[in-house]
């Protein structure tokens, strides 16, 4: 198919751009892996299970009700369970190159004159003994079973790590009946509370979030981490410990909490890799972008959490100022945007900033992490062999990938790298995947083949 923009991407960022350019006449097809929009904030219940009252997951429930009622009026084309692997430039805008469905087997392609990667982020969840015991999971992937499957994880469950993320999770197991043990949280509360005004316009949220979790009598664990998970073939319970001021673990401090289930979460790191391969100037580990979410690829935008992880109003807000922009760019109009929606802008990201320096993993997390930890799990590295790449002179991850294979399984490092980085002490660096996604030989096969006639009658090379 052809079309005007291809939005990549149906969170927050993606619908926000849609809705507004689409809105001023531009022909919008929407893109997004899932099988509904609405990203990782506003995931929606499977179809099939019937949710009664889907909003008693969710909150800003209004704003997706909104966002829901522009996709129905029209004027988006929504093609959801398009799996992007990779985008590239052509002679007259770019090709998205799609798997679909949950096979993702089968190939799409959408031609348009202008993109904007709209991916967001993903979890980081550092290695720890037990960490791959099952009923571990990540604190994200706790919520996306409740939010998409109608399912918890489990019956008792510790939620750990650091980050705001913790607190809706831990809200929203115990609004669903899961016993929470507790919030392990590593970073103190009088640390945060240095972020004060920057953080102004989050406290509302967070006090909603505690009001909740005092309500179903969860303690919560100020300065701890979870220091091992237990079990033999399954999750019986973990250890967590107090921390110092310095980030170690203040010895005599361990305790067992006994749970079925760990939500853990570190953080979020921004997806990066379609931007990578269209060549998009990256700022550390984010997608670089403009005034006018424009990147420095000509034709190429991007908005939301792939240029830096903030929330979903800021996502909200990128989003409809990169709609507005490549409006203006196809119609040949000037770039309007409300002043409102620039100060807003600021506002969010200042906030945002100040969420990633109050948030942070304990700095001496690696002194728990034994040799034996596996810490690549798709290639089963351990800690140890991480650790003998770097006494060998690995000095980047990716010498310690060549060395171990720490990064080179299916998830091409997504999960590992930042254990991999921490360990070895070396800079957590882009990890320049041609692909976004695995894709099967034979896609790409019948792809050079439709390129090259002349060769596919060869037969194959
Ligand atoms: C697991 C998880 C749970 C979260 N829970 C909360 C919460 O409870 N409360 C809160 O305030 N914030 C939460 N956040 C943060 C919040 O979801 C984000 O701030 C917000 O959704 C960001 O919006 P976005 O549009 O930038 O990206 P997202 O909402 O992440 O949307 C990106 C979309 O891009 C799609 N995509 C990515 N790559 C591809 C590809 N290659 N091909 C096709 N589609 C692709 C994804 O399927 C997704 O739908 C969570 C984030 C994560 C990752």
């Amino acid at each position: 198919m052809r079309t005007d923009l291809a939005v990549i991407g149906a969170g927050p960022a993606g619908l926000a751009a849609a809705l507004a350019a689409a809105s001023r006449g531009v022909h919008v097809a929407l893109l997004d892996a899932a099988p509904a929009p609405g990203g990782q904030f506003y995931r929606q219940p499977a179809a099939a299970l019937g949710a009664g009252r889907p909003q008693a997951l969710h909150h800003q429930w209004r704003t997706w009700a909104r966002l829901r009622a522009g996709l129905d009026a029209g004027g988006v084309q929504v093609l959801t369970e398009h799996h992007v692997w990779c985008a590239e430039r052509t002679s007259d805008g770019f090709v998205v190159h799609a798997l679909l469905g949950p096979e993702q087997e089968q190939p799409a392609e959408v031609h348009a004159t202008v993109l904007l990667l709209a991916t967001g982020g993903y979890e980081t969840v550092l290695p720890f003994p037990g960490w791959t015991l099952p009923g571990v999971v990540t604190a994200g992937g706790a919520q996306a079973m409740l939010k998409g499957g109608l399912v918890v994880p489990g019956r008792t469950a510790v939620v750990a790590g650091t980050g705001p993320l913790l607190l809706p999770v831990a809200a929203g197991l115990a609004a669903a009946g899961v016993s929470v043990a507790a919030v392990v949280e590593s970073t103190a509360l009088r640390h945060v509370m240095r972020y004060g005004t920057s953080l102004a316009g989050k406290l509302p949220e967070a006090a909603g979030y505690a009001t909740r979790l005092l309500r179903h009598r969860v303690p919560f664990l100020a300065r701890h981490t979870v220091v091992r998970a237990r079990g033999d073939d399954r999750l019986t319970g973990v250890t967590v410990a107090a921390l110092d001021a310095h980030g170690r673990v203040r010895p005599g401090t361990e305790r067992q909490l006994p749970c079925d289930t760990l939500a853990v979460s570190h953080g979020m790191l921004p997806h990066t890799d379609l931007a990578e391969t269209l060549g998009c100037r990256l700022d550390g580990l984010t997608v670089a972008v403009d005034e006018q979410q424009r990147t420095d690829v000509p034709g190429v935008w991007a908005a939301g959490e792939t240029t830096g992880i903030g929330g979903a109003p800021l996502s909200l807000t990128e989003g409809h100022l990169a709609g507005r922009s490549i409006a203006a760019h196809l119609k040949g109009t000037a770039f309007a945007p409300a002043p409102a929606a620039l100060r807003a802008r600021r506002r969010l990201r200042t906030s945002a900033d100040a969420l990633r320096a109050a948030f942070a993993p304990p700095a001496h997390w690696t002194e728990q992490v034994t040799d034996d930890t596996v810490v690549c799990r798709c290639e089963e590295v351990t800690a140890g062999e991480v650790r003998a790449a770097r006494h060998l002179g690995a000095g980047d991850t990716r010498t310690v990938k060549l060395l171990t294979r720490a990064g080179m399984g299916w998830c091409q490092g997504r999960m590992c790298a930042p254990g991999v980085a921490g360990l070895t002490g070396c800079p957590l660096t882009p990890s320049r995947r041609p692909f976004a996604r695995p894709v099967p030989l034979g896609v790409l096969a019948a792809q050079h083949n439709e390129r090259n006639p002349a060769s596919s009658e060869e037969g194959p090379s």
